[in-house]
Order: C-alpha cells, then structure tokens, then sequence
C-alpha cells in the first residue's frame, strides 16, 4: 500500500501502531534495555518498538527498509566497516568533511584504497568504477557546495563494475529525491538535520530495499552498538510527521533567497541545485568578510548544522577539516521555514558588513 502512496501521506501514517481499540494513535516512548524472553527482540541493543516506529516510515518514504544509528557518522562508519581490507571506495573530491575524515582515516591505516573524483564528473565517476572498486559513495547535493551527480548513470557503472553504491540523502531528504529508485543500494541519512527537523536531537539512519544487505547492515549495528537513542528516535518520527510540510515551505524560502543574492552587491556566486532548502554563498569578500556577514545577523542564527525549523549560517572553512577547494569566504545557509520578507530583510542587513 505504501508504495502507491503519496510521500505527504507516507510521512504522516506511516511507522503508527495499528488501528485497533485502544491503542495510542502516536508510538510510545518504549524506555526498555531489555524485553521478555522468547521473541524476536531479547535485548535492548537488538531493536526497540519506537526505533522500529521511526524505521518503518523513514523505509517507507525511501522505499526500502531502514535501520536507526546513533549519528549520521555512525551509519557512515557502520557503511565503511562493509568495505573488505584494501578494497577501493570512490568517493566525491568535496563533500561532508566527516565522511572524507573517515575515509582519509581508513586509507591512512591501509584499511582502503581511495579514489575522489568531482562529484559532476559523471565520466570521471564511470571511470573510476573499475574491477577495484568495491563501493561508491555518493552525496547529493553534496554539502557545502550543493553540487549533483548523476546517480543513475553512476549507480549503473559501479554495478558493472560489481561495487555497491552508497547515496548520502541528507540534503535533498526522500521528498525530493529517493536514489534506491534511482539505482542505489543504500541510502544514508544524517537524521539529526531534515528528518528530525527542530535542532534538538542527533541520529542516523541507513536504508536498502535488499533483504540481505538489511541483515548485514543490522548485524553490524547490533554487534557494534552505535544504536539510536530511544527519545531520539521518537523526536525524529514526531519530526517527520511534518517533513514534507516543512521541505515545501523551505525550498520555497531558499529559492528566492538565492533568486535575490544572485543580485546583491555584496554576494560573488550563489550556489544552489534548483531544488532544497541549503543555499551557499560565496561573499565578494575575504574570510574576514564573510564571518562578518555570519555574525551581524538578527534573525539567521549563527551555528553549524543544518535542516531545523530555524534559519542558520555559518561559514565554512572556518572548520580546519573542510576541505580546501571551499572559498574562504563560502556562507552555507539552511533556509529554515520564517518568513522569507523578515529573512531577506536581515540578510541584507548582514550583507551590508561586507
Ligand atoms: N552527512 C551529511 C551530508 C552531513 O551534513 C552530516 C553532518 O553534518 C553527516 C552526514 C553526519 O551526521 P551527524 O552529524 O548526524 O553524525
């Protein structure tokens, strides 16, 4: 039934208890660290009804089955860990930082080999896919410089080539892109940003339509125990009951910000995919400007992170492990779902520092 479902009706029915007399219209909070012997679930570490809540919608909105992590980084690692000892991942030159971290990481310890490639390189991409690779990560738009790849024609390759493809969907979450219809045989998701929504929680969650790569990646997950907190995971299903109301809201918000920065003065380049809520700037200035611009602003909170409610920015590269090719002086907005008159208005007042 799912599947012939809208994504706006998915995100508010999905993950319930089921409709039978007198059982709560929203899941509980299940506080348990163990359970009953003689059923599926034994201990704590192995699953939880309100994890389970929060995996059957974000499943059903990806169209695959989704396992719950403790962070966006641990499904990465729990993703990684996959990977046989001197396999090769192919991975974008520029994405999320804790993502190229860990890969640096592993090859630094011989763990793998890697291979980055722009990430609009779709030839590039194809040509890296060769008998080496055993699996190709992707994120799209890529964090912070919202650029796309090609998932399809990627995916394709890198199944040639016999490599599994990973998709990091933060950023464009399951309403507006779903990449396992799209070729991708795992779906990553930092649920700490779009899907939980408020800024208030951290968490993670991987997702596949195989049966069998779901086993493994739970089995990784109940022997390495980067598990979901259990209020965190019911303020993520809380969050996703709104998701697609939200995305709406902010895409639009995002849009025409980047349709008015395209004009003012102050701003070099906008980079924007067309479609989301992240918006960066590239500030016709040098870092000093730029974080002058970050931290003049009223409205738009100066932080990092991204895909609350609230409007945020920060600057980028004032992280030491964003990686170089970013300008200096690149703003990444999350557009959050105010009003875009009283976001605009305090922008170019933020500009006006440049
Ligand atoms: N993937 C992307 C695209 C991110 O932006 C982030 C965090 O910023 C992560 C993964 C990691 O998620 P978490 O912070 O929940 O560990």
């Amino acid at each position: 039934m799912a599947d012939l479902l809208h994504p706006a009706t998915i995100a508010v029915t999905a993950g319930r208890p089921p409709h039978e007399p007198d059982q709560p219209l929203s899941t509980p909070i299940t506080m348990a660290s163990t359970f009953i012997a003689g059923g599926e679930r034994e201990y704590g570490r192995t699953g939880n009804p309100t994890w389970q809540a929060f995996e059957a919608a974000l499943g059903a909105l990806e169209g695959g089955r989704a396992l719950g992590f403790s962070s966006g980084l641990a499904a990465v690692s729990t993703v990684l860990d996959l990977v046989a000892n001197g396999a090769t991942v192919v991975a974008p030159r520029i994405s999320y930082s804790g993502t190229l971290l860990q890969l640096a990481d592993l090859e630094s310890r011989g763990r793998i080999a890697t291979r980055l490639v722009d990430v609009e390189d779709t030839a590039g991409f194809v040509a890296a896919c060769d008998e080496d690779a055993a699996l190709v990560w992707l994120e799209s738009p890529t964090n912070p410089s919202l650029q796309l790849a090609d998932i399809e024609t990627i995916a394709a390759a890198a199944h040639q080539a016999g490599a599994t493809v990973v998709v990091d969907n933060t950023f464009a979450t399951p309403i507006f892109q779903q990449p396992l219809r799209m070729g991708a045989d795992i779906v990553l998701h930092s649920a700490t940003k779009y899907l939980g929504g408020h800024s208030d929680l951290l968490m993670g969650a991987l997702v596949t339509a195989d049966d069998s790569l779901w086993d493994v990646l739970k089995g990784r997950r109940d022997l390495q125990g980067a598990v979901p907190g259990t209020l965190e995971a019911w303020l993520a299903l809380r969050g996703m009951r709104t998701l697609h109301i939200r995305m709406e809201r902010a895409q639009a918000n995002a849009a025409e910000i980047a349709r008015r920065a395209a004009d003012h003065a102050g701003v070099a380049e906008v980079l924007y995919p067309g479609f989301g809520a992240m918006v960066s700037l590239i500030i016709d200035g040098d870092a000093a400007a730029a974080d002058r611009v970050a931290t003049s602003t009223l409205l738009w909170t100066h932080t990092t992170s991204l895909g609350g409610v609230e409007s945020s920015l920060e600057r980028r590269r004032r992280w030491a492990a964003e990686a170089p090719e970013v300008p200096d002086s690149l703003l990444r907005l999350s557009v959050g779902i105010e009003d875009v008159e009283d976001l605009w208005d305090d922008l170019t007042q933020a500009l006006s520092n440049v």
